[in-house]
């Protein structure tokens, strides 16, 4: 296992693979793709991933607004699912 996780840990220095620490006592590991984000439900730990056109748009012009070319970001949500 730390074998595993020394392997994990090298990818994500060589940039293969994104690193993700969801507030858990572990992390995960996805090997990178095309540019989205993610919604943890906190109860089933299910991560739901997504891509909004309009949020990438703004978070180049709030880093313009404060005198930056953004160059990367991240983002995660953290929800519980509806009940109605
Ligand atoms: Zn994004």
């Amino acid at each position: 296992m730390a074998t595993v996780y020394r392997t994990l840990n090298l990818l994500d220095e060589l940039n293969l693979v994104q690193k993700h620490d969801f507030k858990e006592s572990f992390s995960r590991f996805e090997v990178k793709e095309e540019h989205h984000h993610h919604l943890v439900d906190v109860e089933s730990g299910e991560v739901i991933e997504f891509t909004n056109e309009s949020l990438e748009i703004l978070k180049h012009e709030i880093a313009a607004e404060l005198g930056f070319d953004l160059v990367d970001h991240t983002l995660e949500l953290y929800g519980r699912r509806k009940r109605n």
